[in-house]
């Protein structure tokens, strides 16, 4: 058996490529245990308004700690888990975690009601029929205000299935539940389902924040979207955000809020409520 290669040559099937089908079954068998060993943890990262340096929300990010195969990122383990199928368990634990833990946050003070708690939500939950609907029971349940949850799809994810997407959408921002587009850009569908799509906030991806303060053609891109996002009356999610140079152009660009290790890398929950109460102003000091 031979494989093509991007050079063109072609490889023997070789104990190197047998070793990496192994590593990948390992790593499925024990994602399949993973929730039962209580290995997952959430991490928050801040998000903050770009004019005034509040806290205006968080993001929750699976971490996965395995003992054989040490911490595993989930750029690595979520398709494996959206392939396997584990992913519906998996993601039903983060949402119910989430919200769990931006009830309490609620609840104890720490965050007023302006505060939105984003998770990640992969295309296979979002085309489960029932997904938002019960998304919208257990906010219920704890008598959430529903505008401090947020749920991130991507555009990709959206495509699957345009109209059940929609939907389920549609379900969720009836409710009050906010609808992030993530890695926005990134994907290959047209600009054209958002004016059909109750979106609420289109979060640009780091790819085109990575150089904005130095590339021209970054630079009007990133201006085209958030004049666009203007116009569907979207907020825009700046990701990645890394340097002053990169938010002093995101702010004189009308973006809304800004996410990335400038401000804060993700945090466990004790450290990322410390923060929050420290705030942000030591980057707002030239104001
Ligand atoms: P994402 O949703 O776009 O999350 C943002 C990723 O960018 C996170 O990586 C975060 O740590 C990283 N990041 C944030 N600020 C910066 C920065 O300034 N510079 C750089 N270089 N990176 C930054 P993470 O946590 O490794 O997550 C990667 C992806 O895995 C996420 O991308 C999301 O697609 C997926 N993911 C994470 N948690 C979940 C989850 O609970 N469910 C699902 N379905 N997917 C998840
Ligand atoms: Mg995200
Ligand atoms: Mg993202
Ligand atoms: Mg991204």
């Amino acid at each position: 058996l031979a494989l093509p290669q991007e050079s063109g040559h072609w490889q023997r099937y070789d104990a190197e490529l047998e070793q990496q089908l192994r590593q990948r079954q390992i790593m499925q068998d024990e994602l399949a245990d993973a929730l039962a060993a209580d290995e997952f943890q959430l991490v928050f990262q801040p998000k903050i308004d770009i004019n005034s340096g509040r806290l205006s929300g968080a993001e929750a990010l699976l971490r996965w700690h395995n003992k054989q195969l040490g911490q595993v990122s989930p750029v690595h383990f979520i398709p494996l888990a959206e392939a396997g199928g584990d992913i519906i368990a998996i993601g039903d634990w983060v949402q119910q975690q989430a919200l769990q833990h931006v009830n309490a946050w609620y609840r104890a003070g720490k965050v007023d009601n302006d505060f939105t708690l984003a998770f990640n939500v992969s295309s296979v939950q979002l085309m489960q029929p029932t997904f938002a609907e019960r998304l919208i029971e257990q906010i219920a349940a704890l008598q959430l205000p529903p505008a401090m949850v947020e749920v991130e799809v991507t555009e990709s994810g959206l495509m699957d299935d345009v109209e059940l997407a929609r939907a389920q959408l549609e379900t969720l921002a009836d409710a009050g539940v906010g609808v992030a587009i993530d890695d926005f850009g990134t994907g290959y569908s047209s600009l054209s389902y958002l004016k059909s799509l109750p979106v609420s906030v289109l979060k640009i991806d780091r790819a085109f924040i990575r150089e904005l303060h130095l590339s021209s053609q970054d630079q009007r891109l990133v201006e085209t979207v958030i004049d666009m996002a203007r116009h569907f009356e979207c907020k825009t999610v700046a990701e990645g955000v890394d340097q002053v140079e990169q938010m002093d152009m995101l702010r004189r660009m009308g973006c809304d809020q800004v996410q990335g290790f400038l401000l804060s890398p993700p945090l466990r929950e004790k450290a990322f409520l410390q923060l929050a109460q420290l705030g942000f102003d030591h980057l707002f000091q030239d104001e």
